[in-house]
């Protein structure tokens, strides 16, 4: 006899975790399962954004702005600090326990919510009936009215570099070096390059970035692309684009990666290789013959807006759905689901799905580029703030970046924000909510923003779209 549940979810990612919680709120009898295992091999909640993305990722960022920052900056603000060092494993050790401190609180929440776990492997099989086989091998027949599948993405590989278990390593081998290689290769300039590219460079390493495409960071609006990588160059990283990475090869302690570019075949020597060229969905050994749940060209589940799967019954969210891969994404898409289970009838906004780099200077945007409306062929009206013109930011002695409205030409609606600069992860959320009630460009100049923030930077730059901003020189001034 299988034991039986309302709703089961498969993945305690932030997709899965979100759907588990949200279903038991609402009065349904909710299962979990999830088979990561964490470091020590105990078995761990949150997925890849808890135990090796998000959360990890942000610490040594957050570690390695801090140690540049006072070794390179405090000086300028009259703060003398001499002899800054850093020590790399209680970095990573220090990394570790924010990412156990919150696993396990992701376990308490579920827990607290009445959500029973399952530590093992589920299969899903027809008529929502899932086998679960536990890390000790036992097994056990659940079934449900309900299942949502949560199993997120792994990074892909790609022949020419091949993973080892030191030098070639991909996102999450690159969370946890001891020392900061003295060269180190990162094939792919996409955010998880950029984003470990610049941990590793503030700690010491001579960074090259490998990156297939002649455009640099495509999806973001291309004069904030253009900022971001002439500040990464000024910061020492090293980025070329339009390079066919052609294979690895490893002597001693050392990669030679070979590639192509438009000059020829070239190679390059690195103490360490990292492998950033994207995730992939991840459904091995997760659906049966039988299980009705089908797939894209891509490898995704196919699902339709509301995240229901080709099954009666059988939901799928986050990473292993189209769209974004992105934790914030599967979060509302999880939400979504519970509540439409519950017969609430909510639906994601994917059009208003924010993306950031928390690089330094940060890079967050929402909404379409000036590329993408030109493209549709609207008429649009720009309006820039630069933040060297920010009070605070002069204060912060942090004043790179730009703010970019981008509004309808006709009816002054937003139709994108872009942002470079410190803080542009947080201010993009204040764009996020106007356009998610439709705001224009004026209704945001109309709005009254605390002074001296760096959110007055977004002010400015919506007042600009009309040449109505007071910290800049305006061409286009209007009455
Ligand atoms: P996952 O988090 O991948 O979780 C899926 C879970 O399902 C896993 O725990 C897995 O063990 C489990 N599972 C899989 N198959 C089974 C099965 N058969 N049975 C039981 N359990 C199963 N996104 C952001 O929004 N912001 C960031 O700053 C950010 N930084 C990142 C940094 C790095 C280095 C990486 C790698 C990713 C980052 N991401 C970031 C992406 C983010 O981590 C993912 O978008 C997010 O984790 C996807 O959530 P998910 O729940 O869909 O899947
Ligand atoms: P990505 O898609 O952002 O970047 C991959 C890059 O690798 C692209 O620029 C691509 O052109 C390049 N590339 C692909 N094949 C290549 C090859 N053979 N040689 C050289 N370059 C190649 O993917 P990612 O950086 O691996 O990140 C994976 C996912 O994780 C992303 O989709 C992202 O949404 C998510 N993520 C998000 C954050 C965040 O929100 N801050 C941080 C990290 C990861």
């Amino acid at each position: 006899m299988a034991t039986k549940f309302d709703v089961i979810v498969i993945g305690a990612g932030p997709a899965g975790y979100h759907a588990a919680i949200r279903s038991a709120q609402l009065g349904l009898n909710t299962a979990i399962v999830e088979k990561w295992l964490g470091k020590e091999g105990k078995p761990a909640y949150g997925g890849t954004c808890l135990n090796v993305g998000c959360i990890p990722s942000k610490a040594l960022l957050e570690a390695s702005h801090k140690y540049v920052d006072t070794r390179d900056h405090l000086g300028d603000m009259g703060i003398e600090v001499k002899g800054v060092k850093v020590d790399i494993p209680a970095v990573i050790a220090r990394k570790d326990q924010v990412v156990s401190n919150l696993t396990s609180g992701v376990a308490g929440l579920l827990k607290s919510n009445g959500v029973t776990t399952f530590e093992g492997t589920a299969k899903l099989h027809a008529g929502r009936e899932v086998a679960f086989t536990a890390h000790d091998g036992s097994t056990e027949n659940l079934v449900a009215d309900n299942v949502i599948v949560a199993t997120g993405s792994v990074p892909v590989e790609i022949p020419p570099c091949p993973l080892t278990d030191e030098l070639i390593v991909d996102s999450t081998g690159a969370l946890d070096f001891l020392t900061a290689p003295k060269r180190l290769g990162v094939i792919g300039a996409g955010i998880i390059g950029l984003e470990l590219g610049s941990v590793w460079s503030r700690f010491g390493s001579e960074v090259v970035l490998l990156e297939a495409l002649e455009d640099f960071l495509p999806p973001a609006d291309k004069q904030v692309a253009r900022e971001a990588a002439k500040q990464f160059k000024k910061q020492g990283m090293d980025i070329r684009l339009g390079t066919r990475v052609t294979g690895t090869d490893i002597k001693g302690k050392q990669v030679t990666v070979t590639y192509t570019d438009s000059e020829g075949d070239k190679s390059e020597q690195f103490d360490k290789v990292i492998v950033a060229v994207g995730r992939r969905p991840y459904t091995e050994e997760l659906l049966a013959a039988d299980s009705g749940v089908t797939m894209d060209e891509r490898g995704f589940i196919y699902v339709n807006e509301t995240c229901l799967t080709d099954a009666p019954g059988v939901y799928a969210v986050g990473d292993v759905v189209r769209g974004p891969m992105l934790a914030h994404k599967g979060m509302e898409e999880g939400i979504m689901v519970a509540e439409r289970i519950a017969g609430q009838m909510p639906l994601v906004n994917y059009d208003l799905v924010p993306s950031v780099v928390y690089t330094h200077p940060e890079i967050a945007w929402v909404g379409m580029t000036e590329q993408e409306v030109k493209a549709a062929g609207d008429e649009y009206e720009v309006g820039t703030f630069p933040m060297a013109a920010s009070g605070r930011a002069m204060a912060n002695n942090d004043t790179v970046g730009l703010v970019k409205v981008i509004a309808d030409k006709a009816t002054d609606r937003i139709l994108g924000v872009h942002i470079i600069g410190n803080q542009a992860s947080e201010m993009i959320a204040e764009a996020v909510i106007a356009m998610e009630f439709e705001s224009s460009a004026e209704d945001l100049g109309l709005t009254m923003f605390a002074h001296p923030t760096l959110s007055e930077g977004l002010h400015e730059a919506a007042l600009a779209v009309s040449g109505h901003a007071i910290h800049i020189a305006n061409r286009k001034r209007k009455k």
